[in-house]
């Protein structure tokens, strides 16, 4: 096992992996920039390195900043968390190449995932189903383009092959837009990028985000630890996920799961990873793998009893999975609301100090946040400043628990989305469960926001 590991990150998933390294005897570097001095992981850090000015640029995505860090600590490997250098195949190879381990898959693995055509095409060739769509990337001849569509019939979407973050997408309802449409969004993904390619797929009109949890191993060996519901969503951001998914039928939920873990084997994949799929009329459709711990890991780690993290940390320093498929038992009902510091009627974001923070506590609930009371919430970073993680042996009982919870959070001085998440966790819809991912943003218009 390691001695030490680099925490190439910031926010509450810096703290998250400081936690697991701390209970796996695993001694942390973070690294941090002038404008997170004062955070928690920061202060509770075995050792702390300033390596540059708050925009991202200059520290969180700086590549030579973090290898020399970890260069000059002594670290072994590099845990990049989400978002920043965690999906980027080319910041994995330098720190192999730099004689780090990287804690993630293979810059191989990623560089496929990461282009959402080859991705396609290999869960294809792994039998993992998809969405109807184009046979790769889009021809340039418009009569080409049109005799697809038609084939695949109206609404389609146009997707950039290297889109992300919800950008490079463009739905069309009829023939006469659409040759523009693809000229347009080939241009936006070529300048926002890198990479004109687009592909196309059936829109599909009301669909719930379903996604699997995958773990590998490097000796071939792959599970999946269940599924999570993500579809309350506002703009393609998640705000509220459970596990497991509400009113699907455990039998189609286990075929998509093993198809799953058979495609990582297929490919060779090793740590974590996610299949995000869109689920409609009883059918899952694959749209893209993540290739890092997502945020929403913790439903799956109180459902399952696994620990996503360390699981990552142990499969990088080469230790085989201790659990096979059949072991891996889900219990009860976990929900997670990602609390924002943002305004939550107009959803700007709301950075500041935050002079009270008191966080919930009792039976079944867990808060992942790096916020306490006197922090200053940077205006540089995504606005999440924690997220409240609840278990329950029910659903009931876990919606109950998160009721509490958002009644006992105390945060003041900043604006957070807590009381949308009240009214959320009241909303009859809701409780009733499985809405699609159009529910959040609908009923924001019905409620005038
Ligand atoms: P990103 O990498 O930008 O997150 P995804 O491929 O995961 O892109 O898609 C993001 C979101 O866009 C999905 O969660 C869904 O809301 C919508 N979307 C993507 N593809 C389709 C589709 N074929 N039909 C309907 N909605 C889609």
């Amino acid at each position: 096992m390691f001695k030490k590991v680099l925490i190439a990150n910031r926010g509450e998933i810096a703290l998250r992996i400081q936690r697991a390294c701390r209970e796996l005897g695993i001694k942390s570097v973070v690294v941090y920039s002038e404008a997170d001095r004062d955070a928690k992981y920061v202060r509770l850090a075995d050792e702390a390195v300033c390596i540059g000015p708050a925009p991202s640029a200059q520290s969180y995505l700086s590549m030579p900043a973090i290898i020399a860090t970890a260069e000059v600590t002594d670290a072994e490997a590099i845990h990049p968390g989400y978002g920043f250098l965690s999906e980027n195949a080319d910041f994995a190879e330098r720190v192999e190449r730099s004689g780090f381990t990287f804690i993630g898959p293979t810059p191989e693995s990623i560089r496929l995932m990461g282009d959402k055509v080859s991705a396609k095409q290999a869960m294809i060739r792994a039998g993992v189903p998809c969405v109807p769509g184009s046979e790769g990337a889009l021809p340039e001849d418009p009569k080409e383009i049109v005799r697809i569509a038609r084939s695949i019939g109206y609404p389609v979407i146009i997707k950039a092959a290297g889109g992300g973050g919800g950008r490079g997408m463009r739905v069309v309802h009829t023939e006469a837009a659409l040759v523009h449409a693809v000229q347009t969004t080939r241009a936006e993904a070529g300048a926002a990028f890198g990479n004109p390619e687009v592909y196309m797929e059936k829109f599909l009109e009301n669909p719930r985000h379903v996604e699997i949890q995958v773990l590998a191993d490097t000796f071939k060996n792959a599970v999946w630890l269940g599924e999570r519901d993500c579809s309350m969503q506002r703009r393609h951001q998640k705000i509220i996920e459970e596990a497991p998914a509400p009113g699907i039928p455990r039998r189609s939920i286990e075929k998509v799961g093993d198809r799953c873990a058979a495609a990582c084997k297929k490919m060779g994949y090793r740590g974590a990873g996610t299949f995000e799929f869109l689920y409609e009329n009883g059918e899952f459709y694959f749209i893209e793998m993540n290739t890092r711990v997502q945020v929403e890991h913790p439903v799956t780690e109180l459902v399952t009893g696994i620990d996503i993290v360390q699981q990552q940390i142990k499969i990088a320093a080469g230790e085989k999975l201790p659990f096979t498929q059949r072991q891996i038992e889900m219990r009860g009902h976990a929900i997670e609301c990602r609390i924002n510091a943002e305004d939550p009627v107009k959803f700007v974001p709301s950075p500041g100090r935050i002079t009270m923070w008191h966080a919930p506590g009792g039976p079944g609930v867990r808060v992942d946040s790096h916020a306490y009371t006197n922090y200053f919430v940077p205006p540089n970073y995504d606005s999440m400043i924690g997220k409240i993680i609840v278990h329950g042996d029910t659903r009931e009982q876990a919606l109950a628990r998160m009721r509490i919870a958002l009644s006992e959070t105390v945060v003041e001085g900043i604006q957070t989305n807590i009381p949308l998440h009240r009214e959320l966790m009241a909303d009859a819809k809701f409780i009733e469960g499985g809405t699609s991912i159009h529910y959040l943003e609908s009923w924001m218009a019905a409620h005038k926001r």
